[in-house]
């Protein structure tokens, strides 16, 4: 299972139990999954269409909870697509009424606000009732991406209004939640690792958000080695290319004036390097006698160098 669907199955199996929370939610379900029907004989019905089956087991059982209502549930198979829809119905027009009532959907609700708000905002007014609200809305719309790859989270809004609405009430939870059009929809988004976490934490996703979060360090201490890593094999780039100029420069007056020619120190020096391309300073130190020390080697290796470059301008770049 995608990382998505198993936080969208652990949101399924969370239970607010406060009847304010479960209207909260069921709010955002049918807000965004749902369609009010009007029959020719003014009586009410409410669909609500999911693909999802934990959306659609969701809701039926939230109707159930909350109102003591038995929905209707109708399947169907897409042969062409391979998928399977559900649709969650409430037929009874006295039915229908007190669930949109309560979740504040119908019209004479939304009117009279001077924003247009797809969800009434005196239904996300507590903050226990945003939380429950968002589950809902990311059950019914949302995605995430595997952390293992990168962090996104998305709810996929039809309106604009409702994309509005949603990011403000995300926002209000200290997050920097976007907003991005994409061809007919509204996306509210977030993209920093720490700030999904949140997200999980606030629509009580607390296993999803364990798992998030063991992701998290793992990457972390990856960078870190990686950058260790990265460090020593410069410092080792570094030694071996000026060991490779030294053995240059010490063949090079070996060519030209001989080592017998150098002074005594120098002279041993450079035989022991040219046996020992691969030593350290501190080992070609200790391979000397009397031994020399890191930084004596390292005089003795940069006079070496000087010499040569000495005798290459003597020999007019010729050699
Ligand atoms: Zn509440």
């Amino acid at each position: 299972m995608s990382f998505s669907g198993k936080v969208k199955d652990e949101l399924s199996k969370q239970w607010s139990q406060a009847r304010h929370c479960q209207i909260a939610e069921l709010a955002a379900l049918i807000s965004i999954c749902g369609a009010i029907v009007i029959d020719s004989r003014n009586q009410y019905g409410i669909k609500i269409h999911t693909e999802n089956i934990t959306v659609a087991r969701k809701v039926f059982t939230l109707v159930q909870k909350t109102f003591n209502i038995e929905a209707d549930i109708s399947v169907r198979r897409n042969i062409i697509k391979e998928s399977v829809s559900y649709s969650v119905i409430i037929r009874k027009h006295s039915d229908a009424l007190r669930i949109l009532q309560a979740t504040k959907l119908t019209d004479e609700y939304m009117d009279g606000f001077e924003e247009i708000h797809i969800v009434n905002p005196i239904i996300v007014r507590q903050t226990c009732c945003k939380r429950a609200f968002l589950r809902g809305v990311f059950l019914a719309a949302g995605s995430m991406s595997d952390p293992e790859k990168s962090y996104h989270f998305e709810i996929v809004c039809a309106a604009e209004a409702m994309a509005v609405q949603l990011r403000k009430m995300i926002c209000g939870f200290s997050m920097d939640g976007k907003i991005v059009q994409r061809k007919k929809s509204w996306v509210v988004y977030l993209k920093e690792g720490s700030q999904i976490v949140d997200m999980l934490n606030i629509m009580e996703a607390p296993l999803s958000l364990m798992e998030l979060e063991n992701v998290r360090i793992l990457k972390e201490m990856r960078n870190t080695v990686n950058r260790k890593v990265n460090c020593e094999t410069a410092n080792i780039n570094k030694t071996v290319s000026a060991a490779v100029r030294q053995l240059e420069d010490i063949k090079y007056l070996q060519s030209t004036i001989g080592l017998e020619k150098l002074p005594e120190g120098l002279e041993e020096t450079a035989h022991i390097r040219l046996s020992h391309p691969d030593a350290t300073l501190k080992e070609l130190g200790e391979l000397m006698s009397p031994t020399v020390g890191k930084s004596g080697v390292n005089h003795r290796l940069r006079k070496i160098s000087e010499m040569a470059e000495k005798v290459r301008q003597d020999q007019g770049g010729l050699l």
